[in-house]
């Protein structure tokens, strides 16, 4: 849909885009094919997507998926979306509490204020999805694909890259959405992976990481000594005394966490 289709659609429905809800509509169909390319469906895949909007990718996603599961929180989309697509598996609610569906795959523009909770529900779900392919705020988009002393490495790029490999695909200008955010956005590819080296069930992976990076220029050896034998931990990994949180590869906190716990 063009940004003029997109604004008739909402006059006709007397719908206004709610700023809290990130309602800016997808208005480009380049972006809109190469989203469904990258997504890569199979006939025999369920697909879940959060935040259907006024159905852009809806529409392309059922075409192409096995089964496709919609969470909506806006009442006023849901009943056009209903009327709409009526074969949908639409659930009406907030995709940041509702239990998610164990499915193969996830296609979504995510509104920007809660792309950070959903992302780590999605990665952190006990039974992941293979892939995610998300529309996100540019920044969160460069979190997630940070590589170590970069300044956007981070908790969530390891919480993230412990179970998927990420792969930022498509950076989107503003004007490709109505209404224009002010922000650019990115494509990201999310595919499920295990890493290299395995992590012992029970370790503190998410604990040392959040103590680490609660005080990023602090020596981590001192931030995890509060609570750990870490004299011990980094000898046994072989980590230099003073490296810092942001300095540690995936593996290096993976050996670490298995070391501390
Ligand atoms: N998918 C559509 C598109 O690409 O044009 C709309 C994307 S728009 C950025 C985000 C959508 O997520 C809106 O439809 C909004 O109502 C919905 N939404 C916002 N918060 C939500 C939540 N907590 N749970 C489910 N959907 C939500």
């Amino acid at each position: 849909m063009t940004p003029t289709a997109i604004r008739e659609r909402l006059t006709a429905l007397n719908l206004r885009p709610s700023k809290a809800l990130g309602q800016n509509f997808l208005a480009d169909g380049n972006i809109l094919r190469r989203i469904i390319e990258l997504a890569d469906l199979r006939r025999d895949e369920t697909v879940l997507e959060i935040g259907p909007g006024l159905g852009a990718l809806t529409a392309e996603l059922m075409a192409a998926a096995g089964k496709l599961i919609a969470i909506e929180k806006d009442a006023r989309l849901c009943a056009y979306l209903r009327d709409r697509f009526p074969g949908l598996d639409l659930v009406e609610a907030d995709a940041v509490t509702a239990p998610l569906p164990v499915v193969d795959k996830v296609v979504a523009n995510l509104p920007y204020s809660i792309s950070t909770p959903i992302l780590e529900r999605l990665v952190e779900a006990e039974q992941k999805p293979r892939a995610l392919v998300l529309t996100l705020q540019r920044e969160v988009a460069q979190r997630l694909a940070a590589a170590p002393r970069h300044k956007d490495y981070g908790a969530l790029t390891l919480f993230t890259q412990l179970h998927y490999h990420v792969a930022i695909e498509h950076v989107i200008a503003p004007r490709c959405f109505f209404p224009a955010p002010q922000v650019e956005s990115a494509v990201v590819v999310l595919l499920r992976r295990d890493p290299r080296v395995k992590l012992r069930a029970g370790a503190p992976f998410h604990e040392i990481i959040r103590q680490g990076f609660s005080q990023r220029r602090k020596m981590l050896k001192k931030l995890l000594a509060r609570q750990y034998d870490a004299e011990r931990a980094f000898a046994e990994v072989g980590i230099p005394g003073k490296v810092r949180a942001e300095e540690l590869s995936l593996e290096q906190w993976i050996r670490l966490a298995n070391a501390v716990g």
